[in-house]
């Protein structure tokens, strides 16, 4: 008898556009796994009764993306550490038991990527500025923390939002509003931004870098385009600058790993399948 071959997806609403299948593809040819990834668009209405009949889909994990992070992780029966926190899935899978489990993967996503492209980055775990307050944030803080950083200074328009992450995480997390940027900036060893601003089809980024150290590291999770504004201005400047790109190779790891039993590297091949497929966009 031969074991049914693991299939995985990337499952959102919309789900078109989602690099996933082209980052899994790529290892499952590298590692010659006998696998399969694709993409299945849930609508919203019936997201709920799909992650709650999960191991009735005959699928062995996948990734969650906008809206059904948080969706999915309601229906999940065990949540690693970072998926509590944020109440938000990016990855899952069944266990043994048929038990859908969760795990959030973006904070290891910017974790690897800085690791990766720019080493030594937390030598000094110093100062760090957070611009925006959403889902990509709350990962980056609680990934910033991980480290040690002293100061984490969440910047956002809606004041509320940086507050409750920052009466989340306790006392090395600050809230402020746009109003303090040119002040923080002083003080940053880390500048990170995590709003939609500078994404192509959204308002760019307006900013000014004036006080911002040039020892500073400038990195944007933004990943379309791959040299947004605010990474060209930091560059041009004299600050090492990461772009966004390698977070979203870096989260897909843990879980091609759960699924397939293969922990994958992010090389040169796999970043430069994506930026031809971003359309060259540097
Ligand atoms: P989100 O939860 O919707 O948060 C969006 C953030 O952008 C909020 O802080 C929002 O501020 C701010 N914002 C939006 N429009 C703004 C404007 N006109 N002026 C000022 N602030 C504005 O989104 P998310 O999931 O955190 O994602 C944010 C970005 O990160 C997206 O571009 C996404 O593609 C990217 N991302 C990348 C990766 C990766 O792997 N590289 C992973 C996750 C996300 P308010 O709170 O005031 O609305």
């Amino acid at each position: 008898m031969t074991a049914a071959v693991k299939k995985a997806v990337v499952t959102g609403h919309p789900v078109a556009h989602s690099r996933s299948p082209l980052i899994h593809g790529y290892w499952l040819k590298k590692f010659g796994v006998d696998g399969e990834y694709g993409c299945l668009d849930v609508a919203p209405e019936d997201a709920d009764r799909f992650f709650r009949d999960f191991s009735e889909s005959g699928l062995t994990g996948a990734n969650v993306t906008v809206p059904h992070k948080e969706i999915a992780a309601a229906a999940c029966g065990w949540l690693d550490e970072a998926a509590k926190v944020m109440g938000a899935v990016n990855t899952i899978w069944l266990d043994d038991d048929g038990r859908l489990c969760g795990a959030n993967t973006d904070w290891t996503g910017f974790l690897g990527n800085l690791d990766q492209r720019a080493s030594g980055w937390d030598d000094d775990a110093g100062t760090a500025i957070v611009l925006g307050a959403g889902g990509a944030a709350r990962a980056i803080v609680f990934a910033l923390l991980s480290r040690k950083f002293k100061a984490v200074h969440i910047v956002n328009r809606t004041p509320g939002k940086a507050s409750r992450i920052a009466e989340e995480f306790g006392p090395r997390t600050f809230a402020h509003s746009w109003d303090n940027l040119g002040t923080l900036l002083e003080e940053a060893d880390l500048l990170v931004n995590t709003t939609s601003l500078g994404m192509t089809s959204k308002p760019s980024l307006e900013i000014d870098l004036s006080s911002l150290p040039e020892s500073a590291l400038v990195t944007d999770a933004v990943y379309v385009p791959l040299q947004t504004g605010l990474l060209k201005q930091a560059d041009q400047r004299g600050n090492r600058t990461v772009d966004g790109l390698g977070m979203l190779l870096h989260q897909a790891v843990p879980g091609f790993e759960r699924w397939f039993g293969v922990r994958p590297e992010v090389d040169d091949d796999l970043r430069a399948l994506i930026v031809r497929d971003l359309g060259g966009a540097t």
